[in-house]
């Protein structure tokens, strides 16, 4: 068996909506996204099928999605990308992640990567025979520094990822913080994978900074990973995408080609219209996302469960220690067997070797129809109100 699987298990991500099924609570863990999606969307990728647009496309992706996505990376991520040797679609931005492992690093290589994290980066990169190196931020801030960057160095490491707006705590970096870990890339001549799959959710008319739209130099090295699974809610659909210099881009789209041949045809044709959608509906969203931010935020507020206030995503983590549980796991069932309402362990999220282990942490998703989030609100109140 592979040794690198060695201590890997499926995420408690998983295992919380096995759970939540099983119990029959709200489900309120996994991002699980069961919004409705746009319409266009939909018929175009329906469409597609019917007219036996069903074959593959180039390893890169449909040329028309391509110039389109160069289009949009222009005009709202401030990224100059060439549709021809630039962009490259992907099975998902997990599949952009897993070609970026295996095209750019060697096994042993070290990546930094802060916490609290996606577990995904972590696994994936162990998968891939990475070392993840942890860089440990503080609470309940977790601001990225230029120290706390440099305190994770080791001669092996390789690689950077940046996730803004951060899954789980719902951070987005500043400039400020891209200019520090711009610094430390270019002192140990780093590779900068950012995850910007939350790129349009956001909060308070904050503004979402890709890194590599900073400077020429932090764009040279670095691969920017977007997707539409959550601007259209289309978890399940698995389209995202690439942007890197061509040479790095390259090296992307022939492991893409070796692993996934292409992203899913009549999807990659669904999502292509999703690029008309007018400038209202990204407005619409997120002041739909920024009245359920505030309504899970005032719940668990009110019951003495301290959130993090997101700043953009649709994550929520909370702080659970005044329910006095040995672990955040037990923290999580306990709650869900009395609230009914699911949440994943805080320590899903962090490593265990940083100032701040999880354990008195809790994530919570919010993004839910109205009806359910107002229904897990009340229930956590309701549980609140006895505790
Ligand atoms: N990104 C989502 C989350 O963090 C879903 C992850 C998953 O299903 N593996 O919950």
């Amino acid at each position: 068996m592979n040794q690198r699987l060695e201590g890997l298990a499926q995420s408690d991500i998983r295992a919380m909506t096995k759970a939540a099924n099983a119990a029959g609570a709200i489900n309120l863990g996994q991002g699980i996204c069961d919004l409705p999606t746009p319409p266009s969307v939909a018929e175009a990728a329906i469409r597609a099928i019917q007219e036996q647009r069903s074959t593959y496309t180039y390893a890169e992706g449909d040329a028309d999605l391509r110039s389109k996505i160069a289009a949009k990376l222009a005009r709202v991520n401030g990224i100059e990308a060439d549709p021809e040797t630039d962009i490259i679609v992907t099975a998902g931005s997990a599949a952009a992640f897993t070609c970026v492992l295996h095209g750019l690093f060697d096994p042993g290589d070290g990546i930094l990567i802060p916490e609290p994290y996606y577990g995904y980066h972590v696994g994936a990169a162990k998968v891939a025979g990475l070392v993840p190196q942890f860089v440990g931020l503080a609470a309940p801030g977790f601001e990225l520094t230029e120290e706390s960057l440099r305190a994770a160095i080791t001669p092996a490491t390789r690689g950077l990822v940046l996730c803004t707006p951060s899954n789980p705590s719902g951070r987005m970096l500043s400039r400020e913080e891209i200019h520090a870990a711009e610094r430390i890339a270019e002192e140990f001549d780093l590779y900068v994978i950012t995850d910007e799959i939350y790129e349009s959710i956001t909060y308070d008319g904050r503004e979402h900074i890709s890194p590599a739209s900073t400077s020429a130099a932090m764009a040279a090295r670095s691969v920017t990973i977007l997707g539409l699974s959550k601007t259209f809610s289309i978890t399940g659909w698995r389209l995202g995408y690439a942007v890197a210099p061509p040479a790095l881009a390259e090296r992307l789209k022939l492991v893409h080609d070796l692993f996934y041949i292409c992203a899913p045809t009549p999807l990659q044709h669904g999502v292509a219209a999703g690029f008309d959608l007018p400038d209202s509906f990204f407005e619409e969203m997120r002041a739909d996302y920024a009245k359920k931010r505030d309504l899970i935020v005032g719940a668990l507020s009110d019951i003495g469960l301290a959130p993090v206030t997101p700043e953009g995503a649709y994550y929520v983590l909370a702080d659970v220690s005044r329910m006095g549980a040995a672990t955040a796991k037990d923290a999580a069932m306990q709650l869900m067997k009395e609230s009914g309402v699911a949440s994943v362990p805080g320590t899903a999220f962090f490593s265990g070797t940083g100032q701040e282990s999880g354990q008195g942490l809790v994530r919570f998703c919010y993004a839910k129809e109205f009806p359910v989030l107002e229904e897990a609100a009340q229930r956590l109140r309701a549980w609140g109100a006895t505790t």
